[in-house]
């Protein structure tokens, strides 16, 4: 028996059959004794529902209405659980963000939490009673409507479990766990029983797109035992712990790519102090993001400067560059959107060398062409021309056993 803390995404409570499905998991485990709170999504697709309705209306939609619009989305889920639940034979009891008063900043679309005030759960708790809470909102100080970010539900339960001090924070989603790579392109991918925050927030950072960031990054902090679980079908999921698996284990946890990126090349930049912060200095005041970068050694006094930024960012950081490039004196510029970033990843690579070779020798062996790399800790990746995708992620996951079973 415990406190737990169940979140179901979009999909999982995307139909009234499904809500009721819901409905009966969660009777279910309050049944056996536990004592649960229920964070819910908008049912499927009905955030982008009501974002294209309002861009019919503005063209940039005023932050304060955009987040009073897209919170009816949650609003509309968490009481359809309750009747499911009630139809039940269940006490259930609903509440919007800002009604168990889950305190943000301001920063409307993308608030903070600041706290959360755990008495009006904890009382209901203790009657006896399921509390459902609607995912992604909150309320500044003033009492506007707030809202998280896109996919701020698995945040605002994070926030709840550390604040109810839950034993597990439960995410139910469409996958049934971690894998160590998307078994859309390896076949062989395998549920990870375990993986750590760190290398979770990698994974999610290179594009896993199971949990948010931020939630990540919160449950870290506070140590809420994560677990990532398919809401269609039984089983343990993946936990997400500070535990470090054991040093005969895998050297590597999973592989992330990412296709959301392009790579732009200044050529013939005069070798001079400078040079970096002006090409990249404009960029920067653009608001895009910058990912990767090299610099090549100079020869004949200039040299070439590689950079990555997200794919929708393109246009605008080309026209930059190629303005700076005037301006600097610079040879050309050329952009390639037909790359893939490929990362391994895993906290065994810090106790172990010779990682990164291995990596570069499956790459040699198949032929593929590196672009570009970069390292920390905890990752390696690699930027190659994304034909080379499924095979890159086939072989690597071949050559770093990821197919098996860690040895115990
Ligand atoms: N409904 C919001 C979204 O689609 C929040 C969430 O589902 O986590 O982003
Ligand atoms: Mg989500």
């Amino acid at each position: 028996m415990g406190l737990f803390v169940y979140k179901f995404g979009g999909t999982s409570v995307g139909t009234v059959e499904r809500i009721q499905a819901v409905a009966h998991k969660v009777k279910a485990a309050h049944d056996n004794g536990d004592q649960i709170v229920v964070v819910v999504s908008a049912m499927s697709g009905e955030t982008n529902r009501l974002t294209g309705l309002a861009a019919e209306i503005q063209k940039t939609p005023v932050a304060r209405e955009m987040d009073v619009l897209l919170s009816t989305g949650e609003q509309v889920t968490m009481s359809l659980l309750c009747m499911a639940l009630i139809e039940l034979g269940c006490s259930a009891k609903s509440y919007t963000g800002g009604q168990v008063r889950i305190v943000t900043d301001n920063s409307h679309t993308k608030a903070r939490i600041k706290r959360i005030d755990d008495k009006k759960i904890h009382d209901n708790l203790k009657a006896g009673t399921i509390v459902v809470v609607a995912g992604f909102q909150g309320m500044d100080e003033e009492g506007n409507i707030t809202t998280l970010g896109r996919g701020g539900s698995d945040t605002t339960a994070v926030a709840l479990a550390a604040a109810l001090k839950a034993d597990e924070c439960h995410i139910y989603t469409d996958v049934d766990g971690v894998y160590t790579t998307d078994p859309r392109v390896e076949p062989n991918a395998r549920r990870l029983d375990s993986i750590t925050f760190e290398e979770m927030l990698e994974m999610a950072s290179l594009g896993t797109k199971i949990l948010q960031i931020r939630s990540v990054e919160f449950a870290g902090k506070y140590n809420v035992a994560l677990r990532v679980l398919s809401s269609f079908s039984e089983g343990r999921g993946t936990l997400i712990t500070y535990e470090e698996p054991a040093v005969e284990q895998a050297l590597i946890s999973g592989i992330a790519f990412n296709k959301d990126e392009a790579k732009l090349t200044i050529t013939g930049v005069p070798d001079i102090p400078g040079a970096a912060f002006k090409i990249l200095g404009p960029i920067a005041d653009a608001n895009i993001e910058i990912d990767m970068i090299i610099q090549n050694v100079a020869d004949d006094a200039t040299t070439d400067f590689t950079f990555t930024v997200h794919r929708n960012d393109l246009a605008a950081a080309k026209a930059i560059l190629t303005s700076t490039s005037e301006s600097l004196g610079a040879k050309s510029v050329t952009t390639d959107e037909k790359i893939v970033k490929v990362s391994i990843v895993g906290v065994g690579m810090r106790s172990h060398a010779g990682i990164a070779s291995k990596m570069f020798e499956v790459f040699a062996d198949e032929n593929i062409n590196i672009q570009m790399i970069s390292t920390s800790e905890i990752k390696i990746s690699v930027v190659i021309d994304e034909k080379y995708l499924e095979l890159a992620v086939r072989s690597l996951h071949a050559a770093f056993d990821l197919d098996k079973e860690p040895a115990q």
